[in-house]
């Protein structure tokens, strides 16, 4: 397959680039380098299948050539307030992604009877009153919220998908995506992972938001790019979680971390950053997923960190 991947110099779009060219699929990346950097796809310099395009997917697409799928990976997906790199501080681009980008990718979809993919998240349940989440759960979300430009953008990017699905008759795919880790996650966007690596390695005392008692459930990138190819080469029109059902709560996880890393410094609780509806509880219901695609994940917490401890290492120059 010949496939358009946006957002294809981030964190995910980057592994999604890697592995459908490792499939022996033409990849045509895209991406405005808003939140994205090139040195994630700079190893693919020459590839004969790869090209790229430095386009603002929330302006109108062009493609040439034939395309048989269009991945819609394009938008900021951090949500810490003081990153320069999160949604709050890219408020009215990060609905534009979620608004006009998936339009104009659905678009290219249409126009090319392509396949087209589009990478929701588990913010669309907003912050969860039923657990684990699955995938008939309408949500819990706060229209004008801080974290509204981002969780509204992507229900109207999933409503606006089944339209042209149901409409347009288009062959589309909805992945609901929870928290994810790896190598070339951005070590300053904020989250809690890359936050607490960083810290760690550098031996500092980890920074737990409020008691660390909120719970989260944390998937390596591996995992979830299996998923989500599985799901390409699915005939389902209707979303599916794809994520790690192993929940546990940020101090469980901070301390894994110290573990892991023989970390001494221990860990230091900040105030609560649920002021801006941080989600007590969050935990993927995976069930469609292993029925549907066969899915589930199989790297431990463990093995998942030891796999992204040589990439923070060398960011921070430790390697
Ligand atoms: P990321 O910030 O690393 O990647 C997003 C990429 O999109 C960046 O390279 C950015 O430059 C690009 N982009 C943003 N707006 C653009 C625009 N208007 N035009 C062109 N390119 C644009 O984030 P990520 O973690 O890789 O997330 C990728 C996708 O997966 C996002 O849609 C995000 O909402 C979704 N997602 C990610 C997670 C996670 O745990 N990482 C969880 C749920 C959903
Ligand atoms: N968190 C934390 N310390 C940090 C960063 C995050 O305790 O340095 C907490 C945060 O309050 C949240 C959880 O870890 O409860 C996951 O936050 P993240 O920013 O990774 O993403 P979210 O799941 O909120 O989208």
């Amino acid at each position: 397959m010949r496939i358009l991947i946006t957002g294809a110099a981030g964190f995910l779009g980057s592994h999604l680039c890697d592995r459908l060219l490792a499939d022996g699929h033409e990849v045509i990346g895209m991406d405005n380098f808003v939140t994205g950097r090139p040195e994630n796809l700079a190893h693919l310099a020459g590839h004969p299948g790869f090209s790229f395009y430095r386009h603002d997917v929330s302006n109108f697409i062009f493609v040439p050539g034939k395309v048989d799928a269009v991945m819609h990976f394009a938008s900021p997906a951090s949500p810490n307030p003081q990153s320069p790199y999160g949604y709050f501080n890219l408020p009215i681009q990060t609905m534009k992604a979620g608004a006009l980008g998936t339009h104009n990718t659905l678009g290219v979809a249409r126009a090319h009877r392509a396949k087209f993919m589009l990478a929701s998240t588990s913010e669309i349940y907003g912050d969860p009153n039923v657990h684990p989440q699955r995938e008939d759960y309408p949500g819990n979300v706060d229209p004008v919220g801080p974290r509204a430009v981002y969780d509204e953008a992507k229900r109207f990017a999933e409503a606006l998908t089944m339209a042209y699905h149901r409409y347009h008759g288009v062959d589309t795919r909805i992945v609901r995506i929870f928290n994810t880790y790896g190598p070339r996650m951005d070590l300053e966007d904020g989250r809690a992972l890359p936050n607490f690596l960083k810290q760690a390695l550098l031996g500092q005392p980890l920074t737990v938001y409020g008691d660390g008692s909120q719970t989260r459930s944390f998937c390596y990138v591996d995992d979830l790019i299996e998923g989500i190819v599985r799901l390409l080469h699915s005939d389902e029109h209707l979303p599916v979680n794809i994520g790690n059902p192993i929940e546990m709560s940020v101090l469980e996880f901070a301390e894994t971390i110290n573990r892991v890393t023989g970390n001494q410094a221990g860990v230091t609780f900040l105030p609560d950053k649920r002021s801006a509806r941080d989600p007590q509880r969050r935990q993927p219901d995976i069930s469609r997923a292993r029925s549907i695609l066969n899915w589930e994940p199989r790297i431990s917490l463990e093995e998942g960190l030891y796999k992204t401890i040589p990439y923070f290492k060398q960011q921070l120059g430790l390697a």
